[in-house]
């Protein structure tokens, strides 16, 4: 009989990828459904960027890269850092991956020993939690309210933490609820850390450019953390880059090499072509980011002006990312023309689903079972079309 491992078993499937999954096959069926489930920018990667792959595949690099990166790229990465965070990292603190998923990771599985605690701010992405599993450690979730933007303060942070806690992990613009944290308030959680030496903080600023307040922050630039703290970022979002699979890290020099060390272990170093791609990407700066901001930007306004007009949706107004996280649990209890009650968010996603044609994912996924998760990369038409579905399906509940 096969024997799955108690690993495994104990993982669940990323639900944004589940619910992709389940929009793909009601569309091969013919239904003409609106997925809004996916994190994924609807633009192409811009054309110098693939440019430079197809130089590169011309040019010969098609052999293994060093672990870590091509010190080119990884230099280019470091001038990223001093460019647009005035943070000053060598080559030998970074590591390039395969994706800033595998990056985080990474970072987790070199840090976190079975039995330690690792505290995410919640909601969270996704699969925080399932690496954190992975490395044997348990989660310690700390809920941001709608009130507060969802955002953690520094004192529950400082209430949070024990002798036991290795990691914290937080994404800024986050991803799901569009949140930013401010340098005031990444000074006062600096503050704690600096408190705590036995605690690392792994900050995921994939969104980074993503950013419709104007300042990003970083909480390593607070010098007296800048050690304990492990940078996350990656070209998926800012160069619409998702298939190319490229990301990174900064950390201090023994966290990178611990990370390099697994790396070397599990997949090497990620593709060729796609580091020189993404040098070029650094290179180009950050002006092609900017067109496409405008755009999220203006999307964003659009689905707050539409959500405003669906009765029983809360939402907060999302400062980065691409992503809307309406709290929706006025519509628990209600019934569904066919005799359905809903009590979660899951279901009221699945009612949308079936009924509206729009996939959307619950929030339960993200540690927030009272909110739904919908992207706004997606065509302005099909924004539009969607919340006029869902408004007209939700009316159908009694
Ligand atoms: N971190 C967050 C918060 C994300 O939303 C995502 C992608 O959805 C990632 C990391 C992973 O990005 P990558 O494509 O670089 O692996």
């Amino acid at each position: 009989p096969l024997v799955l491992s108690d690993r495994i078993n104990a993982m669940q499937e990323s639900q944004t990828i589940a619910m992709a999954k389940k929009a793909r096959a009601l569309a091969a069926e013919g239904v003409d459904v609106i997925s809004l489930s996916f994190g994924e920018p609807d633009f192409q990667t811009p054309q110098y960027i693939k440019d430079a792959a197809k130089q590169a595949l011309d040019e010969g690099y098609t052999f293994y890269t060093p672990v870590p990166g091509y010190p080119e790229l990884r230099q280019a990465i470091c001038d990223k850092f001093e460019r647009d965070n005035q943070l000053s990292y060598k080559p030998e603190n970074i590591v390039v991956s395969t994706g800033a998923k595998q990056a985080l990771a990474n970072a987790v599985l070199a840090l976190v020993n079975p039995g330690d605690e690792v505290i995410v701010f919640a909601p969270y992405w996704v699969s925080y939690e399932e690496m954190v599993k992975l490395a044997g450690g348990t989660t310690v979730q700390l809920m941001g309210t709608l009130e507060n933007d969802f955002k953690v303060t520094a004192q529950e942070l400082e209430a949070a933490i024990t002798p036991r806690t290795r990691l914290v992990m937080y994404s800024s613009p986050c991803n799901p609820t569009g949140s930013v944290f401010s340098r005031q308030e990444l000074g006062a959680i600096a503050e704690v850390v600096a408190r705590n030496p036995h605690v690392h903080v792994l900050a995921d600023e994939i969104y980074e450019y993503i950013n419709f307040v104007g300042e990003h922050a970083s909480l390593a630039q607070f010098a007296a953390v800048k050690d304990q703290v492990i940078t996350v970022n990656g070209f998926s979002k800012g160069y619409a880059m998702t298939g190319w699979r490229i990301g990174y890290l900064a950390a201090r020099k023994e966290i990178a090499a611990a990370c390099e060390k697994l790396q070397s272990q599990i997949t090497s170093a990620t593709c060729s072509i796609t580091q020189r791609a993404a040098l070029a990407a650094l290179q180009g700066g950050r002006s092609s980011a900017d067109v496409m901001v405008e755009a999220y930007r203006r999307r964003r306004d659009m689905v707050l002006e539409l959500v405003q007009d669906i009765p029983g949706f809360r939402t907060a107004t999302p400062s980065g990312a691409f992503y809307i996280f309406p709290d929706v649990t006025g519509y628990f209890g209600k019934t569904t023309p066919t005799g359905e009650t809903i009590s979660s968010a899951a279901d009221l996603a699945m009612f949308m689903l079936n009924d509206a044609h729009v996939a959307a994912v619950d929030g339960g996924a993200f540690g927030a079972p009272n909110c739904i998760r919908f992207s706004t990369a997606a065509a302005d038409e099909k924004l539009r079309e969607a919340f006029l579905r869902i408004k007209t399906s939700l009316a159908k509940l009694r």
